[in-house]
């Protein structure tokens, strides 16, 4: 019998237009807006990133980035972390990944890594959450993200979330949005 997860909402991402033409990790400023606590998103995850957080605030809870580093991520600093992850060296039944044309091995005891490139950190709609497996934060998270246009991506990442609205923020997002033009 398989134990179900708590965090099986998993929706397929869309993309928001200004993203069109950019590269992946190479996001021009004026696409990327600062995050309280430190890092960058794009613009409309961090609307969306903004909200969820307010209700989690109001609700008592606290959410945040594993670091700052974990929101958008250059193509340059997603390059550096998964040379420290991965090396070109063969590791018997090592996990492995295909970049720039070579098969490249994850070290031992290291977590996988997206390629550059690859990830939606990359695209700065993604943001890890601090602690998002304990039981009333991932509770929370399971009852609020949907409403904030967030999902899952993969069921073995539960801190890892990306935006998956493009340029269509929910109620909620546009609510909190409007209230900080008024305050
Ligand atoms: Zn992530």
């Amino acid at each position: 019998m398989t134990k179900k997860v708590e965090w099986d909402y998993i929706v397929p991402i869309k993309m928001p237009a200004d993203l069109k033409g950019v590269e992946a990790g190479k996001l021009p400023d004026n696409l990327l807006r600062p995050v309280k606590g430190g890092g960058k998103l794009h613009w409309r995850a961090a609307d969306a990133w903004g909200a969820m957080k307010a209700k989690a605030t109001l609700d008592g809870l606290v959410l945040k980035p594993t670091s700052s580093g974990d929101l958008y991520r250059s193509y340059e600093s997603q390059k550096t972390a998964f040379l420290q992850r991965y090396r070109l060296d063969p590791i018997p039944n090592a996990s492995t990944k295909t970049f720039e044309g070579k098969t490249w091995y994850l070290r031992k005891g290291m977590a996988m890594l997206a390629t550059p490139g690859k990830s939606n950190h990359n695209w700065g709609l993604a943001v890890d959450i601090h602690s998002a497996s304990e039981f009333a934060r991932m509770k929370w998270l399971v009852n609020n993200v949907k409403d904030f246009g967030w999902s899952w991506e993969v069921l073995s990442e539960p801190w890892h979330l990306r935006l998956v609205t493009g340029d269509k923020p929910t109620p909620a997002v546009i609510a909190w949005v409007e209230s900080r033009k008024v305050a």
